[in-house]
């Protein structure tokens, strides 16, 4: 199943999708966080209302984390290898996953055009990644038991500033800008994805591909991340974990390239979906 939120008739809704038709669930159940707080038996019994065309309802982040969205950093050797190369030091892979965190206001919707400040960075780059999102509580939870905690996948965008990445040491405050994590268009469930290490994942940046690989390339696979990440540590229903980005990001191109004003950036990640936003930089 697909799952939507979107904004109709002035309020915001939550509810599924057949790629063509909304059917947003009761005022009641809004959100992600909502519907996971049911019992699995009572949520296939949520009032739901009249459908409505999918072309006329504003679709938003499929799910707004309580918290910050987790990240984890250079996941595919191809993208690790060229950012050491840009950087002109020498590869060493971590032994565990480099975590990273946005913060929750930098989230985005769907086919919006992302509002970016122009006087704080002019080195806006993109970031094709595939999204978990969890669907129940765990800690401590192993590898082999790590999958059942995930209620489906999303596109996201980790949109980042690089000069305030490498500025502020801590890459926190170059990956949670305003408007610089897209997430969308909607969340499809893990049993309608099946393997989720077997995706293909492209960007294009103004109908140009930019980044084409396939999620089998990451380094440290899903159930590891959850695994790595749950250690010690609670997540919640309706977190969201970005698995790292591949190879052709903007900043290792020669000559690096950043956003400019007007651009449009597409992921498509097979099985799942495709975000689409517009740049607008002032
Ligand atoms: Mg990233």
């Amino acid at each position: 199943m697909r799952f939507v939120r979107f904004h109709a008739g002035g309020n915001t809704h939550f509810g599924t999708t057949d790629g063509t038709h909304v059917t947003p669930f009761v005022p009641e159940i809004a959100s992600l966080q909502a519907y996971l707080a049911l019992a699995p038996d009572e949520r296939s019994a949520i009032p739901t209302g009249e459908p409505l065309a999918l072309a006329d309802v504003e679709l938003l982040a499929p799910v707004m984390p309580h918290k910050n969205v987790f990240c984890v950093g250079r996941n595919y050797l191809a993208h690790a290898e060229e950012g050491a190369r840009a950087a002109g030091v020498e590869l060493k892979l971590p032994p565990v996953p480099t975590f990273f965190t946005k913060a929750p206001t930098a989230v985005a919707n769907p086919g919006a055009t992302l509002h970016l400040d122009g006087t704080i960075t002019s080195e806006y780059d993109y970031e094709a990644e595939l999204a978990i999102v969890i669907g129940s509580r765990v800690r401590d939870v192993s590898e082999e038991d790590a999958l059942a905690a995930i209620f489906g996948y999303t596109c996201l965008n980790d949109v980042t500033a690089r000069d305030l990445q490498r500025l502020h040491v801590q890459w926190f405050k170059g990956k949670s800008l305003d408007d610089t994590c897209p997430i969308g268009p909607w969340i499809v469930t893990a049993d309608e994805v099946g393997d989720a290490q077997a995706l293909d994942i492209k960007l294009t940046l103004n109908g140009v591909a930019k980044q084409d690989s396939n999620t089998r390339h990451m380094i440290f696979d899903i159930k590891k991340i959850i695994a790595s990440l749950s250690r010690g540590m609670t997540l919640e229903p309706g977190d969201v974990i970005a698995t790292g980005t591949p190879d052709g990001v903007g900043f290792a191109r020669t000559p690096p390239e950043f956003f400019a004003n007007g651009d449009v950036v597409e992921i498509e990640i097979a099985k799942v979906g495709s975000l689409r936003n517009t740049i607008a930089i002032a």
